[in-house]
């Protein structure tokens, strides 16, 4: 007998491993819905800066995570956020924002805040969710469970690539020097910090390319769900 398919598919990593590609792709085979939750911290440290406060000023985060108001659409596509009714999917991935989410997303008020959202978004099923903490503890009991990591070089030169394609300057170095800080400050943290959960299927994509993950992505959700064990 099999296991039930699951109604929602983690993917935690560091920042630049390919987890929202990875996701979006995954959930595009699956025709599920795909969660981005690092949107959400953006969307937070976004709303902070646009209104001049410090993402490093606990009280103040917090409070604003208590009464922000997020609307959330997962699609196969990407996540679409609304910040008291207006639109920011398109202003969340510069660097300045990427800095303050890291910031914002160490408080714990700021974080029971996004808790309760995140659930119910999985609670409507068919869900592949990527973040930091999606299989730790948003979806502990999750059916299935991913941990992508790569190289930080790799991991940089793919984000440089992806921030050059959306019009964003920078060089890789800084690029490389922001991921390095977002991971220690993310892995570091006292609440939810990123590690792999001890369940996930980590996959080390620093010398493999999208494709060939999905591949093993679908792989490990077939063999668990559906028993078609097939040759490597
Ligand atoms: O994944 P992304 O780079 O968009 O996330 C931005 C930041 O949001 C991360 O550096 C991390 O600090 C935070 N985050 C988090 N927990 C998640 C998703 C993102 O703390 N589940």
């Amino acid at each position: 007998m099999t296991a039930q398919p699951p109604q929602v598919i983690t993917i935690d990593g560091p920042a630049g491993a390919g987890k929202s590609t990875l996701a979006r792709a995954l959930a595009r085979r699956l025709v599920w819905s795909y969660l981005d939750t690092g949107a959400l911290y953006r969307a937070l440290a976004l709303a902070c800066l646009d209104k001049g406060l410090d993402p490093g000023d606990q009280a103040a985060a917090e409070a604003l995570a208590a009464r922000l108001k997020l609307t959330v659409r997962p699609t196969p596509e990407g996540t679409v956020i609304l910040v008291d009714g207006e639109d920011v999917t398109d202003r969340l991935r510069s660097p300045e924002v990427s800095r303050a989410a890291s910031v914002v997303s160490a408080w714990p008020g700021v974080r029971a805040a996004l808790l309760g959202l995140q659930r119910a978004l999985g609670e409507q099923g068919r869900v592949v969710a990527e973040g930091r903490d999606m299989g730790t503890v948003v979806f502990p009991s999750a059916g299935l469970k991913f941990f992508l990591s790569a190289s930080p070089e790799a991991r940089a030169r793919r984000r440089h690539l992806e921030l050059l394609e959306q019009g964003v300057a920078g060089s890789r170095e800084s690029v490389l020097a922001d991921i390095m800080a977002r991971d220690e400050a993310d892995s570091t943290r006292a609440v939810a910090p990123l590690k792999p959960p001890p369940d996930a299927v980590a996959i080390d994509s620093t010398n493999i390319d999208v494709e060939a993950v999905l591949n093993v992505m679908i792989k490990a959700f077939r063999n668990r769900f559906f028993a078609q064990d097939e040759p490597d």
